[in-house]
C-alpha cells in the first residue's frame, strides 16, 4: 500500500499525488494528515519552511470540502500575493480528479470585482491575502460566515507583516463552530495569541526542532570590507557558474540598486520588491522560475514563501534586522531534500550577529574566503571546457561546416582548443589579474582558537588544484576522506576543501606536495587518471602582496570611454544596460538574446556571463563567447 494511502486519502488525491510526483510524505504531512482527516479539529502544526506544509493542510481540505455543495467551506489565508496564488496553484493540482471543486485567489493589486465575480461563480476554497479579504468583507462582496475551515498559513510570516488586526476582523466573521488549522515555520508570542484567542484545545504538531535551520542548508560567511561587498558578490556568482540564487537585501532600494549593478555587469539578475508594478512581478517570477534570471535580488517581504526548486544558493547581501528572518530566508534553498548553500557577506562590525544566527539554528557557520581572482578563473575555465565537452551539437551547424572548416584550415588541435578558450576567457582573466584580492586581511577575521578548523588558517599551505568534482559524486566531505585515505595523510592534514562540478581544490602544508604529486598523479578514478597541478592562486584568505591592492574600488574591464559606475566585467556595446525586469520583453545587446543553444541544460538558460562582449559581433549569433582583444592566455591549459 502507497504510503499516502496508509494516511487515508482517497483515490481521487493518491491519482493527483503520484502526478505531483511525490512519493512518501513528508513528516509533517504524515503527522497532520490522519489527524485532520479524522476529526474536525483545531491544529497548530510547526514546521520549517519547505517541509511541504502546502500538502498538509491542502489534501485533508480537498477531501473533507463538498464538491456537490457550491458555498464557500474553506478560507486560507497567507501573507503575500505569490504565495497566495501558488497555494491557489496547488490546490487546483490536489483537486483535479476531483469533480466540481473551485479554488479562488483572492489578492490585492488585481481587480477585485473580478475576484467577486468568480466567487459568486461558487468557489468552495478561497485562499486569500488578509488585506484584500477584509477589503472584500467590508464591501459584502464574500460570505464566509459559514465556513466549516480556517486555515492560517505561514502565520508567524502574516503577523510579522502587521496583519494582526486584520486577521482578527476577518476571524471574527466566521463561524465559531469550524476548524482553524494554524501552520507556521515559528512561534512567535503573537502567533501564540491568535492561537489562545480563536481556537479551542487545538492539536500541537512540531516537526523537528523549533526555529532550527533546515539540516539540508549549509551555512557559510565570507567577510569582507563594508565598501567589497558588490564586489564579493560579483565574485561569489563568478565562481559558482551555476548559481541559481535569491540575493536578500534590506530595502527596495538596495534591492533596486544591487540588480541594476548586476545587470549592467552583464549577469542574468532581476529585482523583486514591493515597489513594482504587479505585472512587473509576475514578469520576474516567470522568468525566475524559468531559469532566465540566475540571480533574484529580493525584499524579504517580497521573496517570502516563494517555493522555487533547486535554488541553489541564499546570498544574505546583508544580514536582516531581525534575525529571526534568516530563517526564513536561507528556507529558501535546501528544498525538497536537496541541497542548498545559505551565505551571507558580512563586515566586521557584524560578526556578532553570526554567533546569534548560529544559536537560533543550532548550526555551525562554515567561514570562507572570497575566492581570489585567479581561482575564479581556474573555475570559468574549466567550467567552458566541461561545457564544450557536454554541448549537443544541432546538425544545423553542418552546412556552415565547409566555410567554418576554410577559415580555421590548418590549424592544429591543440591550437585550436586553445584560441577557442581563449575567446570566451582573455577578458576574463584581464579582468582579475588587475583586480586586488578582496578577502577579509587575516588581522579582522574572528578569533579563532586552535580547536578550529584549520581551513581558517592556511598560512603557507600549499593550494591544489585536482580534475576530480561533484561529477564523480565527490562533496567537501567525501573528497576530503578519499584524499585523506589515498595519501595517507592525519586528519587535519587536507583542509580547504572547495568541491566543484569538474574539479576542486584542496590544500595541503608543503610537506606534503611532493607525495600529494607523486602519489595523485598515479592514481585512477574508475578507469580515468587524476590530474592534480598545484594551483597558482594561494587559497584565498591572504592578503595580495603586488602592492596594486591600493586602489579602491576595483573597475571593471570596460573600455575607455563606457563611463559611469564601474563594476566588473561588462560587455562593450551593451549601451546603457539599465534595468530590465523581464529580458523577454527586452532583449539586449543589439537585439537578441544571450540564451545559449536550446540544449544546454535549461538552468543555464541566458546566463549573462560576466565575459564581455565584442563590438562588431552583433551579426552573429548570440552566443556569450565573443571575441575580446589580446590579454595573456588562460592560466591553466589542461594537460593531458
Ligand atoms: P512549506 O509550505 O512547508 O514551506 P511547501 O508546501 O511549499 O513547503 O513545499 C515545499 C516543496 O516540497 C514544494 O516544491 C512541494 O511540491 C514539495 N513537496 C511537498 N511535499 C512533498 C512530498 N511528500 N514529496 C516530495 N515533494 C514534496
Ligand atoms: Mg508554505
Amino acid at each position: 500500500m502507497n504510503k499516502f494511502e496508509q494516511l487515508g486519502l482517497n483515490e481521487s488525491l493518491l491519482k493527483a499525488i503520484l502526478d505531483l510526483g511525490f512519493e512518501n510524505p513528508s513528516e509533517v504531512q504524515e503527522k497532520a494528515i490522519p489527524l485532520l482527516l479524522e476529526k474536525d479539529t483545531d491544529m497548530v502544526a510547526l514546521a520549517q519552511t519547505g517541509t511541504g506544509k502546502t500538502a498538509a493542510f491542502g489534501f485533508p481540505l480537498i477531501q473533507k470540502i463538498d464538491a456537490d455543495n457550491r458555498n464557500t467551506q474553506a478560507l486560507v489565508l497567507s501573507p503575500t500575493r505569490e504565495l497566495c496564488l501558488q497555494i491557489t496553484n496547488e490546490l487546483k493540482n490536489y483537486s483535479k480528479y476531483e469533480k466540481g471543486i473551485n479554488v479562488v485567489a483572492v489578492y490585492g493589486g488585481a481587480s477585485i470585482t473580478e475576484q467577486a465575480r468568480d466567487i459568486k461563480r461558487g468557489a468552495q476554497i478561497i485562499v486569500a491575502t488578509p488585506g484584500r479579504m477584509q477589503d472584500m468583507i467590508n464591501r459584502g462582496l464574500v460570505n464566509i460566515k459559514n465556513i466549516d475551515y480556517c486555515i492560517l498559513d505561514e502565520a508567524d510570516e502574516m503577523l510579522n507583516m502587521g496583519f494582526y488586526e486584520d486577521i482578527v476582523s476577518i476571524l471574527s466573521d466566521t463561524p465559531d463552530q469550524k476548524s482553524t488549522w494554524l501552520f507556521s515555520a515559528t512561534m512567535p508570542q503573537e502567533v501564540a495569541r491568535i492561537a489562545k484567542q480563536f481556537m479551542s484545545d487545538p492539536v500541537e504538531i512540531t516537526v523537528g526542532a523549533k526555529n532550527s535551520g533546515s539540516a539540508t542548508v549549509s551555512h557559510e560567511f565570507y567577510l569582507v570590507n563594508a565598501r567589497d561587498r558588490y564586489e564579493a558578490l560579483k565574485r561569489l556568482a563568478d565562481a559558482n557558474p551555476d548559481i541559481f540564487s535569491v540575493v536578500f537585501c534590506r530595502t527596495k532600494r538596495d534591492t533596486q540598486a544591487v540588480a541594476e549593478k548586476l545587470i549592467e555587469d552583464g549577469y542574468s539578475a532581476a529585482a523583486l520588491h514591493g515597489d513594482l508594478s504587479q505585472a512587473q512581478r509576475d514578469g520576474v517570477m516567470k522568468s525566475f522560475r524559468g531559469r532566465q534570471i540566475q540571480m533574484l535580488v529580493a525584499t524579504d517581504v517580497a521573496a517570502r514563501g516563494i517555493d522555487v526548486d533547486n535554488i541553489t544558493h541564499v546570498v544574505n547581501y546583508q544580514l536582516p534586522d531581525e534575525i529571526e528572518t534568516y530563517n526564513h530566508r536561507s528556507g529558501r534553498t535546501g528544498r525538497a531534500g536537496k541541497l542548498g548553500t545559505s551565505i551571507v557577506i558580512v563586515t566586521k562590525s557584524e560578526l556578532r550577529k553570526i554567533s546569534s544566527i548560529e544559536r537560533i539554528i543550532k548550526q555551525k557557520f562554515e567561514e570562507k574566503s572570497i575566492p581570489s581572482g585567479i581561482e575564479i578563473c581556474e573555475i570559468q575555465l574549466l567550467h567552458l571546457a566541461n561545457k564544450i565537452k557536454d554541448t549537443e551539437v544541432d546538425h544545423e551547424i553542418d552546412n556552415y561546416l565547409p566555410a567554418i572548416n576554410n577559415v580555421l584550415e590548418g590549424l592544429s588541435k591543440e591550437e585550436l582548443i586553445k584560441k577557442m578558450v581563449s575567446v570566451e576567457f582573455n577578458r576574463f582573466i584581464a579582468y582579475y589579474k588587475k583586480n586586488r584580492d578582496i578577502s577579509s586581511q587575516a588581522g579582522e577575521r574572528r578569533e579563532r582558537s586552535d580547536s578550529e578548523p584549520r581551513e581558517f588558517n592556511n598560512n603557507g599551505a600549499v593550494r591544489y588544484f585536482v580534475n576530480i568534482g561533484s561529477r564523480d559524486n565527490f562533496d567537501w566531505m567525501t573528497l576530503k576522506d578519499y584524499l585523506k585515505e589515498t595519501l595517507d595523510l592525519g586528519r587535519d592534514d587536507v583542509f580547504k576543501v572547495d568541491v566543484k562540478e569538474g574539479f576542486s581544490f584542496f590544500n595541503t602544508d608543503p610537506e606534503h606536495t611532493e607525495k600529494v604529486m607523486e602519489v595523485l598523479n598515479n592514481v585512477q578514478l574508475e578507469g580515468r587518471r587524476i590530474n592534480v597541478e598545484i594551483s597558482k592562486n594561494d587559497g584565498g584568505g591572504r592578503r595580495d602582496h603586488n602592492g596594486r591592492s591600493g586602489g579602491g574600488r576595483s573597475s571593471g574591464p570596460r573600455r575607455e570611454g563606457s563611463g559611469g559606475g564601474s563594476f566588473g566585467p561588462r560587455r562593450e556595446g551593451s549601451g546603457g544596460g539599465g534595468f530590465r525586469s523581464d529580458r523577454n520583453a527586452a532583449p539586449r545587446e543589439g537585439g537578441f538574446r544571450s540564451d545559449r543553444n536550446s540544449s544546454a541544460p535549461k538552468r543555464e538558460g541566458g546566463f549573462r556571463s560576466s565575459t564581455p562582449r565584442t563590438e562588431g559581433s552583433s551579426d552573429r549569433a548570440p552566443r556569450r563567447s565573443e571575441s575580446f582583444g589580446d590579454s595573456p592566455r588562460p592560466r591553466r591549459p589542461r594537460r593531458d
